[in-house]
């Protein structure tokens, strides 16, 4: 199956479906990972915070594939945000992954009151002129953080991740970027689970109709909603089962009847006050 890619601002592709190992555990991420390739998964999104870089990397060189053929992000931590410290973190990150490059490389939080962020977002341009990551990006940014590092900067970021899935649809900074050609990457696309998602009747009539599961439905609304996803699942026929996305689509009614859910019900951290 073919996994469709998403073309970036600075002229990379990135496949719209992949893999997340946030909570992974560290001594299961080699397996957990290893199965996500073996079921066809490209994408890798991992981060220096979640301490499972090793797991990743020992997964991709046992995969047999070739580096090309698999799409890496990680993330820099808050605490390592700053010009001298942002180019020794990520190479701790390669030397973590066994990688001499990855694909996109993130700021993980804005973090607005460290006040790190611009000459953060400075260092990874160098970064990647250096080579270190294909691409940059941000994560957890809002509005006015995005303001200002296209006011004050000269690259855009190419995608920024952001909490995204049908209770939280973050409609201000997903229409800032489609408006300036930033891609979004929606992270707890199935809500990482905190509220009953999978069984609300609007999403469970959709998957009976499909004959998929409503973890399916969900992600394939990302999909046409044109959102980069990486569910996670420690679990090998969940992780198989929201790779099966591709042999069904959502009619404009189900699609909006989805949409329709938004209510600005945050799980995760507010990017304005996380540090
Ligand atoms: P998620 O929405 O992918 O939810 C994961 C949970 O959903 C699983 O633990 C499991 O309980 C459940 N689940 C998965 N597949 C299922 C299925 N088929 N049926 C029923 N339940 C299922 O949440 P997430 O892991 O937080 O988000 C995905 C990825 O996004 C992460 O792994 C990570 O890579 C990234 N992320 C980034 C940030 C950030 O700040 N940038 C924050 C959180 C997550």
């Amino acid at each position: 199956m073919t996994v469709p890619t998403i073309a970036l601002n600075d002229g990379t592709q990135i496949p719209q479906l992949g893999f997340g190992v946030f909570l992974v555990d560290p001594d299961d991420t080699e397996r957990i990972v290893s199965d996500a390739l073996e079921a066809g998964y490209r994408h890798i999104d991992t981060a220096a915070g979640y301490n499972n870089e090793e797991g990743v990397g020992r997964a991709i060189a046992a995969s047999g594939l070739s580096r090309d053929e698999i799409y890496v992000t990680t993330k820099l931590k808050n605490d390592d945000q700053g010009a001298k410290t942002a180019p020794i973190a990520l190479q701790r990150s390669l030397d973590n992954l066994g990688l001499e490059q990855v694909d996109l490389y993130l700021i993980h939080w804005p973090t607005p009151a460290k006040d790190l962020y611009v000459e953060t977002w400075k260092a990874l341009e160098e970064l990647r002129a250096a080579g270190k990551t294909r691409s940059i990006g941000v994560s957890n940014f809002m509005v006015p953080h995005l303001e200002r590092l296209l006011a004050e900067t000269d690259t855009i970021p190419a995608v920024n991740q952001i909490e995204l899935h049908p209770y939280h649809q973050q409609p201000a900074v997903t229409a800032f970027g489609n408006e300036h050609g930033i891609a979004t990457e929606a992270w707890g696309p199935l809500g990482q689970a905190k509220y009953p998602l999978l069984e609300l009747p609007e999403i469970t009539a959709v998957a009976a109709a499909h004959g998929k599961s409503p973890a399916q439905v969900v992600l394939r609304w990302h999909i046409q909603q044109g959102n980069i996803v990486f569910p996670k699942s420690n679990s090998r026929a969940r992780i198989a089962e929201n790779f099966d996305l591709f042999d069904f689509e959502l009619s404009q009614t189900e699609q909006s009847s989805i949409t329709d859910l938004e209510r600005a019900g945050r799980v995760g951290g507010d990017p304005n006050v996380v540090n």
